[in-house]
């Protein structure tokens, strides 16, 4: 069964591994984009981190909640909101358990990758972090390690994809050749849940 802790570890081992990445997310985000992509999460990942030690929810549902409403209020643009909707939406499905297992978890995270699609408008293949979410949620109900494998596959297939929504969108068929940075950070957040999961 997976409780408060673990989500918690989920988020803090994300929260490092953008920290990691960050430059690398940056330079992904600036041939098809404005160059902050790293920069945004790491604002957001840090500050999640920082609120969860305060405040240590004490049900699953309320560390998402709460990560959520932390990221919608300190990344400005596009993946703040959409990553905030992913968390927010999962955290309200899980409702007010103190533990879950793992497939209520998955069919939460589904409820939240649905949300994000439905507010950008994207589905797989519009060189998004759809491309790795997708996948990586579909997979998790084989195993944490399954849906990290399936993401990062999710990701590096962006790379011939032409952009169909976001700042990407704006160069049409030039979109074409870069991994999208969305889907790479969804990735990562794919692999700090496997690595969580190790304990
Ligand atoms: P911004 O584009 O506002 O600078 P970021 O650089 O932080 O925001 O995030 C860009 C990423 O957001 C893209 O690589 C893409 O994966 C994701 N993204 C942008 N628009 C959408 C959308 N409509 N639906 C899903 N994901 C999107
Ligand atoms: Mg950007
Ligand atoms: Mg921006």
């Amino acid at each position: 069964m997976l409780d408060a802790d673990f989500f918690r570890r989920w988020l803090t081992t994300a929260a490092q591994a953008v920290d990691r990445e960050a430059a690398r997310l940056t330079e992904l985000d600036s041939p098809i984009g404005d160059a902050d992509h790293g920069s945004n999460l790491q604002r957001g990942f840090t500050a999640v981190a920082a609120v969860l030690e305060k405040e240590a929810p004490a049900t699953p549902g309320a560390v998402l909640t709460l990560a959520g409403r932390q990221l919608i209020s300190t990344v400005g643009g596009a993946s703040g909101p959409l990553y905030g909707t992913l968390l927010r939406r999962a955290g309200k499905a899980l409702g007010d358990d103190s533990e879950v297992d793992e497939a209520r978890f998955a069919e939460a995270l589904r409820t939240g990758v649905d949300a994000v699609a439905a507010l950008g408008g994207a589905a797989p293949g519009d060189k998004t972090m759809l491309d790795a979410l997708v996948p990586g949620v579909d997979a998790l109900g084989t195993s944490f390690g399954a849906a990290r494998d399936a993401a990062q596959e999710g990701a590096l297939a962006t790379t011939p994809m032409r952009a169909r929504k976001g700042r990407a969108s704006y160069l049409g068929e030039r979109s074409v050749g870069h991994q999208d940075p969305g889907a790479t950070s969804s990735a990562l957040l794919f692999e700090a849940l496997a690595d969580a999961a190790r304990g």
